[in-house]
């Protein structure tokens, strides 16, 4: 195949969602993603460079991806990520660029993230309440993270959602203060049901599913699914309550997953390519970049997708680090 030929996979599915992992470092430990001494650190000679991620996401761009999302680990722990965002949107200015992360380093970046040319901005918080915070994260503070979302929001930066990952028994009861808190900052503000990832502390009875929270929100008759137009909206389905007019999106992963639309790649920090979170197999893509190798890089890029997995209960192996892979 030429350059320029779309990126379908075997099932028709046409992919235009690249999420790069650019670091598998982070400065927490949270009890669901990380054991508390942290994941074995890649030498940092093994992660791509930036000039190398720019390399790619140019032959992903040729091949239909339409928006890249950098995570990690924590994506802003990696030196350099704000100019390096931006020098990418200068480059790559057709597409979308989005960021996930943690928010504890952004009250520092926020000002130079605005003017980044970002389109999106992702923000991990399981809960407000300080001692929880502290139990789940292992290090973080609450008050570092409020003051970075803030500045996000006083920078004007678009598009910014709250992600918030549903645990039975730990912030299920915390869900209508979490919606205040981001309806208050004109935040959209997603819940995801808990995924079943290795060094986790997931266990069928912390799973709570989406529907189950929405039947104890406070008016929780009022909840109507809203359709939502937008082809960038992710795998979120959107709930409107009549009676207060709060919006709220949840991400059913679990409890119906997504699969038949997923439009999803993923790069690791060493530069393997996944075409499934749950699917262990990986296409090294590295030595094909560092000897600048474009029509091999296709090639196997190609090859990947086209053994992309119909659906992640086909394959699922419960052997996932989502730091190195990102989340
Ligand atoms: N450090 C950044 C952050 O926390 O936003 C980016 C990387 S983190 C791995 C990306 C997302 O994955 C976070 O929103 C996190 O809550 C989510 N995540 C990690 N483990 C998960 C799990 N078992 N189930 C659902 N979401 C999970
Ligand atoms: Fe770090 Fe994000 Fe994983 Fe928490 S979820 S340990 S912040 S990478």
């Amino acid at each position: 195949m030429g350059i320029g030929a779309e990126l379908k996979d075997s099932f028709g599915r046409k992919l235009t969602y690249l999420r790069v992992s650019v670091t598998d470092r982070c400065n927490y430990r949270c009890l669901y993603c990380m054991p508390p001494e942290g994941v074995k650190c890649i030498p940092h000679a093994d992660i791509l460079r930036y000039e190398e991620i720019k390399f790619l996401c140019g032959i992903f761009c040729e091949m239909g991806i339409e928006k890249f999302r950098f995570t990690g680990g924590e994506p802003l722990v990696r030196r350099g990520l704000v100019p390096f965002l931006k020098e990418l949107h200068n480059e790559l200015p057709q597409a979308k660029i989005a960021l996930t992360t943690n928010a504890s380093l952004l009250s520092d970046n926020a000002e130079a993230l605005a003017s980044s040319g970002i389109s999106a901005l992702n923000i991990s918080l399981d809960t407000l309440n300080p001692e929880r915070f502290k139990e789940i994260t292992r290090i973080g503070t609450i008050d570092k993270v409020i003051e970075g979302i803030d500045a996000a929001v006083d920078a004007g930066i678009e598009n910014i959602k709250i992600n918030t990952v549903l645990i039975r028994g730990f912030n299920d009861k915390e869900i209508p203060a979490i919606l205040k808190f981001a309806e208050e900052r004109k935040i959209v503000l997603r819940l995801i049901e808990f995924m079943p990832l290795q060094d986790g502390i997931w266990h069928k009875n912390s799973f709570i599913s989406g529907s189950e929270i929405l039947s104890n929100m406070p008016c929780a008759d009022g909840w109507r699914e809203v359709k939502c137009s937008d082809k960038n909206r992710g795998p979120a389905q959107y709930y409107e309550n009549d009676e207060t007019g709060e919006r709220i999106g949840i991400i059913t992963a679990v409890s119906n997953h997504f699969c038949s639309r997923c439009n999803r790649l993923r790069l690791s920090a060493l530069g393997n390519l996944r075409t499934c979170l749950f699917n262990p197999e990986e296409t090294p893509l590295k030595d094909l970049v560092r000897n600048g190798d474009a029509e091999k890089l296709r090639a196997a890029i190609y090859d990947a997708v086209a053994r992309k997995p119909r659906c992640w209960n086909d394959i699922r192996d419960g052997h996932i680090k989502m730091s190195g892979i990102g989340g």
